[in-house]
């Protein structure tokens, strides 16, 4: 089979290069190939009865499929250069902020008409952090929910279906560089094309790691974000919600002088696992819909660990982590702030006798005997700090779930075009690691999609 464009993953990055290369009646042939389901037949069978825990699928329907590892997310689009990738370093801020707004255009079109858009833009919220050493990011964040960013994707793949041939269950095994040409190995077939786009995650990015290895694509890794998912009473975050909906709030430790950050906020949401190469680790989201509100907000609290030389496995490090986790809990763990502060383990009748009901089940045991010390003392100077703005953090009830592990893909060396050493081979979205959210990695698609039309 012959194509003029192969991408490889379709998760945001893949379908908004897709959507942008086949849009107004395109002559190219372009093909997508997706290691997981097609969207309708994505399904976690945890359903808290019969199936409690992560049974480690061969394809992990939170992560893999149509919509990739967003497509159950909170659908927080986040458009701001501040943080969730760094594709401003390549292709320039105006021009990053401009695809993201592009993006934003797309899902509103898509399905996500009448959903809020928030912004932290001169907020007294801002002030508020300031006077008590805390550090709010700029951003405006687009909140489709979980339930709108399904139907979002239901609509785009419609579009889609009939301009572009898609391979699902179809894992790509290997890419190889044949003169100008991109052979694409799945299945034991073979597939041609002049132009190949990798989007495959970060669930692929051990796969993507040895392309690069293979094809001698140069790349750096360095970094590991490590911490705990945060549940509380929603009151006590709603005057910060109920405005900016997800806060990015940045504390310099006055231990260690490290940096410790808020992560995806969740109102009104729910805590659940994640599976990262069958290691379970925590994370959140919630509906836009008020009957699915849950009464309790979440977030996460990371600490970024960078390496230097000799060290270069930093996801190792933090799969390490991860997995003692899940050798103390068969899974995640969960403390009362409380336990953790007086050196005691919680055990299920802490937890039950405390005033907020846990959302995800988890086994409830002792953070510090998971954590590096240096990341929990952080993390513990920030839930303090965050009780000045947000009384009622620092309760004994509040919930610490562990681990939260925001693994970093390696960095692929890649140019303004998003293009590697070898021509026509595009390396895009989180698993190239220069984006790590939705709308950082949709707005690498439609650009390297640009390139490929000649109209970036
Ligand atoms: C539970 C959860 C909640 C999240 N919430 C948010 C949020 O609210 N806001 C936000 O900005 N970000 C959020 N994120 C992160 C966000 O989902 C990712 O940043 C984004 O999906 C990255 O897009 P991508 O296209 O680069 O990769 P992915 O979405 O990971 O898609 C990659 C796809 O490639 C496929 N693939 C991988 N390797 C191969 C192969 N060899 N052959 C074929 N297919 C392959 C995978 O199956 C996958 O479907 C969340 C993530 C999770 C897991």
């Amino acid at each position: 089979m012959e194509y003029d464009v192969i991408i490889v993953g379709a998760g945001p990055g893949g379908i908004f290069a897709a959507y942008e290369l086949v849009k107004e009646s395109s002559q190219l042939k372009v093909a997508v190939f997706e290691g997981g389901h097609v969207l309708e037949k994505r399904k976690c069978p945890i359903d808290g009865e019969k199936i409690k825990s992560c049974i480690n699928c061969k394809s992990c329907s939170i992560m893999n499929g149509f919509g990739g590892a967003g497509a159950f997310s909170d659908g927080k689009y986040n458009i701001t250069n501040q943080f969730g990738g760094t594709l401003y370093e390549h292709i320039g801020k105006q021009k990053a902020m401009d695809l993201m707004y592009y993006v934003d255009k797309l899902n509103l079109q898509f399905g996500g008409e009448g959903t809020k858009l928030y912004s932290t833009a001169n907020s007294e919220i801002k002030k508020l952090c300031l006077q008590n050493g805390l550090h709010l990011l700029d951003a405006s964040v687009r909140h489709l929910g979980t339930d709108i960013n399904y139907i979002v994707l239901e609509n785009l793949y419609e579009y889609l279906k009939d301009k572009v041939d898609f391979y699902f269950d179809t894992f790509v095994d290997e890419i190889c560089h044949q003169d100008s040409r991109y052979i694409v190995k799945a299945k034991g077939k073979e597939y041609d094309c002049s132009r190949c786009i990798v989007s495959a995650g970060r669930s692929g990015s051990k796969w993507a790691e040895k392309l690069c290895e293979d094809l001698q694509i140069p790349t750096k890794s360095n970094r590991v974000d490590i911490g705990v998912r945060v549940e509380l009473p929603a009151e006590v975050f709603a005057h910060l919600t109920d405005e900016l909906y997800e806060s990015k709030i940045v504390y310099r430790t006055a231990k260690f002088e490290d940096l410790v950050r808020t992560f995806c906020m969740n109102p009104y949401g729910v805590v659940v696992n994640e599976n990262t190469n069958g290691i379970v680790t925590v994370n959140g989201h919630s509906y836009e819909d008020p009957e699915k509100h849950t009464e309790n907000t979440n977030f996460a609290l990371l600490v970024a660990k960078h390496f230097s030389e000799p060290f270069r496995d930093s996801n190792g490090y933090g799969e390490s982590i991860a997995k003692l986790s899940n050798m103390l809990g068969g899974g995640v763990l969960v403390q009362r702030f409380g336990d953790l502060i007086r050196g005691r383990r919680s055990n299920a009748s802490r937890i039950q006798e405390g005033f907020i009901t846990p959302t995800l089940k988890a086994t409830p045991g002792d953070l510090s005997l998971v954590m590096p010390k240096r990341i929990l003392d952080g993390i513990v100077e920030m839930i303090y700090a965050l009780d000045k703005i947000a009384p009622g953090t620092a309760n004994d009830d509040t919930l610490l779930y562990g681990v939260e592990v925001k693994f970093y893909n390696m960095e692929v060396e890649i140019d303004e075009h998003l293009e590697t050493n070898h021509k026509g081979l595009y390396i895009i979205g989180d698993c190239s690691g220069v984006t790590h959210s939705l709308s950082h990695a949709s707005a690498s698609g439609v650009h390297v999609a640009r390139c490929i039309l000649g109209q970036a």
